[in-house]
């Protein structure tokens, strides 16, 4: 398969996670990258993230406030405004049923990106439900927010994204080129910091050894990602471009 490289930088890109943390781990390079060639970014959350603790005893109402203030952190970090939207659905109970894509339709008719990125809804043998459903909800409501006849009632002009990059992709076919972005992402990934135990596999943050294990698996898979396309370091994506 040949692999794509490089869209051109957009004006506005958005990007949808099921959960805090996602977007950087799915793009966070590239998101990065075009905000330093001053494209707008605006993040997505679907879930409140309440699940994402080991800890039985763990504040939930507490964790969702914490996780909303990491995130907007890492939005900063990629070189962003902090703007993100949180559409609050329980974490791991996301569904993609037709009404729940009002909010995300609105977010897209709203913030009238050129890119949007979110989760590959087709990847094989995905066990989180949430990264599934996120990736549908992104999908469809591209399709709903690009034609006039769909969600009438929200009030907003239509609005067709030139592009969709599907990050975690099951047959990626493009690759955008991050060198010189991997700190940032490697930032934003640490800025979620309630996340160090459970996605990052650190449990004492004053552990260089820890964090430099955490830093050297994100270069490995920018490296690996990259030598899709036979560039130093990228994130690939299935990309849709006839939108
Ligand atoms: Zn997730």
């Amino acid at each position: 398969m040949t692999i794509a490289i490089d869209l051109p930088v957009p004006t506005r890109a958005l990007a949808v996670g099921a959960h805090p943390d996602d977007i950087e781990f799915g793009a966070g390079a590239t998101l990065s990258k075009w905000a330093a060639r001053g494209c707008a970014l605006l993040h997505v959350v679907c879930t409140d993230g309440s699940k994402g603790s080991w800890d039985p005893d763990a504040d939930l109402a507490r964790l969702v406030a914490v996780r909303q203030d990491e995130q907007r952190a890492a939005s900063i970090a990629l070189g962003g405004t902090g703007d993100v939207e949180f559409l609050g659905w329980p974490d791991g109970e996301l569904d993609s049923a037709t009404a729940l894509r009002a909010p995300l339709v609105a977010a897209i008719r709203r913030f009238r990106p050129d890119v949007v990125l979110g989760h590959d809804p087709w990847k094989r043998y995905r066990l989180h439900p949430d990264h599934r459903h996120a990736g549908f909800l992104t999908v469809d409501a591209i399709v709903a927010a690009r034609d006039p006849h769909f969600f009438p009632e929200l009030g907003l002009a239509h609005h067709r994204p030139r592009a969709v990059l599907l990050f975690e992709a099951d047959e990626p076919d493009h690759v955008e080129r991050v060198d010189g972005f991997a700190e940032r992402k490697i930032d934003a990934l640490f800025a979620h910091r309630s996340q160090l135990l459970s996605t990052m596999a650190i449990d004492d943050p004053t552990s260089a050894e820890q964090i430099g294990a955490f830093r050297e698996r994100i270069l490995a898979e920018l490296v690996a990602q990259g030598g899709l396309a036979g560039v130093t370091q990228g994130e690939a994506f299935k990309a849709i471009t006839d939108v």
